[in-house]
């Protein structure tokens, strides 16, 4: 069957994220006319916020007129921080890009669907250099502690330098030099190198962070593809009479950022891919089965949701003469035993709001016992030290003075995401957690945590969510659509198609289908590489329907 031509577009996009973004060039490489929907905003050195008390420019709540490129969802079993931009969470991200132990391979429902293990590496390396990886040489104050503290603990040789999607100078040059493209052969934008104020979790404003709007979108756009930001998918459906999608979809879109005009549009394509984080994809696919847009979607939606078992805890040091927010946001990390993985992260000088959600460091098993605990603790705290408590407490100061201590875990646990009513707002429904509580506790953590704040002279952190709710947060959550043989076990295959429709594709967290123990995205962007490497280049593309084969 020849492609006939009367689609808006080949392929549709939803959302630019890593899976988003490694598409969206990839597919406009074999020669298809692509279209990126992505419903958060273009940014930019220009209209970066500088620390993040510009909460307008820094969260995203559109309908409250918080229009910023980090999200954070809150729900029973864990607290989702992710990005909302074009070009995802790398906006947001730290720009650690880590590759997991091969070991993840040999678990989980894609387990034997392919030999992982001799087709990855292939991937893995184009996806290192498209984003521009190499190893972190800029240690700052954070980082001096982090293996001072390894060094008290007995962990200090597995100390090491993270490696990194950031433009570094060369050995011994400042930083703030603008070079032409390093990274991709020419073809891509003059850069600025990293001086090393913190800042990447506040997105770039200097230029030298390798985010996708410079690398993989940068080239998917300057080669055709069409980015609509702002731009809120919110319905996909088979038309032409073929209910498995083999004749083509029809995709709606608002504009996320209005209030009332919303503006809603129609396009068609003959494919889609959905790339809108483990998150929001499951949350649109739960919606379009739910409304019988896509009733075929596999009911092992929702399943196998990992957090990376982590737990975020730190230390603070009150009127610390160096300035810890120095460096990389993640310059560094090490293994305090076979299962844990802690990694030093900062944010940039003035940026200060997270300390809103961090307080003393409290042991013992979550509950009641523990909260009562953690108020003594502070009750404590204020009557002997009133003054060193107010150093501690204050927002004023925090980022300068204050180590988080991200604590992964490559142990297995996972919850579920289903779609319900909740019992105070029956009108609709919500994506709401469910199955086993992921631990907020981990022991040896919270030891590592008194550590580093003893070898700094502070106070060991945590953060309130744990302590108050028992609930973990995470950066970093994967899985829900994940890789599986059948629809009886996951919602796509190990080529990403998602079961029950044709030309219908998931590239992004949601596939993940193992604990990987580190930090996501570099896995999601090679996997999205290896996907889209089995899509046929344009002219030879059959439009095949594997139900008419
Ligand atoms: C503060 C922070 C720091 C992090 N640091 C690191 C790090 O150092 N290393 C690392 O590996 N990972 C890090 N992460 C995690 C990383 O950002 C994610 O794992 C990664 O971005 C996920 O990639 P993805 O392709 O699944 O989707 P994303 O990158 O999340 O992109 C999905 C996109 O889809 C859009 N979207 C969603 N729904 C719709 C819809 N209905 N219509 C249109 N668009 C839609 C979203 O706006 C988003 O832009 C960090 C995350 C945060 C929040
Ligand atoms: S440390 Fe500062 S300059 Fe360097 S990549 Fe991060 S935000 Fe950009």
């Amino acid at each position: 069957m020849s492609k006939p031509s009367q689609f808006d577009f080949d392929f549709i996009i939803i959302g630019s994220g890593f899976g988003g973004s490694v598409s969206a060039h990839r597919l406009t490489e074999k020669g298809y006319k692509v279209a990126v929907m992505e419903m958060g905003r273009r940014w930019g050195p220009d209209n970066l916020p500088s620390t993040s008390w510009s909460i307008h420019r820094w969260f995203w709540r559109p309908k409250l007129g918080l229009r910023g490129f980090f999200n954070m969802r809150i729900f029973r079993h864990v607290t989702i921080f992710h990005g909302c931009a074009v070009g995802g969470g790398s906006v947001t991200y730290a720009g650690t890009l880590l590759q997991p132990v091969k070991k993840v391979w040999e678990s989980g429902p894609w387990a034997g669907l392919a030999d992982w293990k001799t087709e990855m590496p292939t991937h893995y390396e184009t996806a290192e250099r498209m984003l521009g990886i190499t190893e972190n040489k800029i240690l700052g104050p954070a980082d001096y502690l982090l293996h001072r503290t390894a060094d008290a603990s007995g962990c200090g040789h597995t100390f090491y330098h993270t490696r990194v999607g950031i433009f570094q100078p060369t050995n011994g040059e400042p930083g703030g030099q603008t070079l032409p493209d390093p990274f991709l052969g020419g073809e891509g934008r003059e850069r600025t190198t990293c001086i090393a104020c913190g800042g990447c979790i506040m997105g770039c404003r200097y230029n030298a962070k390798n985010t996708l709007d410079l690398n993989y979108l940068y080239l998917a756009e300057k080669h055709g593809a069409q980015i609509f930001p702002e731009t809120k998918v919110i319905d996909v459906k088979p038309i032409n009479g073929r209910s498995d999608g083999c004749a083509g979809y029809e995709v709606e879109t608002v504009t996320s950022t209005a209030w009332i005009h919303r503006q809603p549009r129609r396009f068609t394509c003959y494919a889609v891919v959905f790339a809108a984080s483990s998150l929001g994809t499951m949350e649109l696919l739960f919606r379009l089965r739910e409304k019988g847009s896509l009733p075929a979607v596999s009911a092992q939606l929702g399943q196998h949701v990992r957090t990376n078992s982590e737990s975020i805890i730190g230390a603070r040091v009150p009127g610390c003469r160096e300035d810890l927010s120095q460096g990389i946001a993640i310059g560094s990390g090490v293994y305090i035993d076979e299962h844990t993985h802690v990694e030093a992260v900062r944010y940039p000088r003035g940026s200060d709001t997270m300390s809103l959600l961090t307080t003393i460091l409290t042991d013992g098993r979550p509950g009641s016992r523990r909260i009562a605990l953690w108020l003594r603790n502070i009750l404590v705290s204020l009557l002997r030290h009133p003054i060193k408590s107010w150093f501690l407490f204050r927002p004023q100061g925090w980022a300068r003075e204050a180590v988080i201590l991200l604590c992964m875990q490559a142990v297995d646990g996972e919850i579920q995401m289903r779609w319900r009513r909740l019992w105070f707002w029956p009108f609709r429904k919500f994506l709401v957690s469910g199955g086993d509580k992921v631990p907020t506790y981990i022991p040896q953590a919270n030891q590592f945590a008194k550590k580093f704040a003893e070898v700094a002279g502070g106070t060991a952190m945590s953060t309130l969510p744990e302590i108050l709710f028992d609930v973990p947060g995470t950066a970093h959550c994967i899985g829900g659509c994940v890789i599986a043989d059948s629809p009886a076990h996951g919602v796509v295959d190990s080529r990403h198609h998602v079961f029950g429709y044709e030309n219908m594709y998931i590239c992004d967290g949601s596939v993940i289908a193992a604990n990987l123990g580190v930090n996501p995205s570099l896995t999601i962007t090679a996997l999205a590489e290896r996907a889209m490497s089995f899509v046929r280049p344009a002219p030879a593309k059959a439009w095949e329907s594997r139900v008419r084969e």
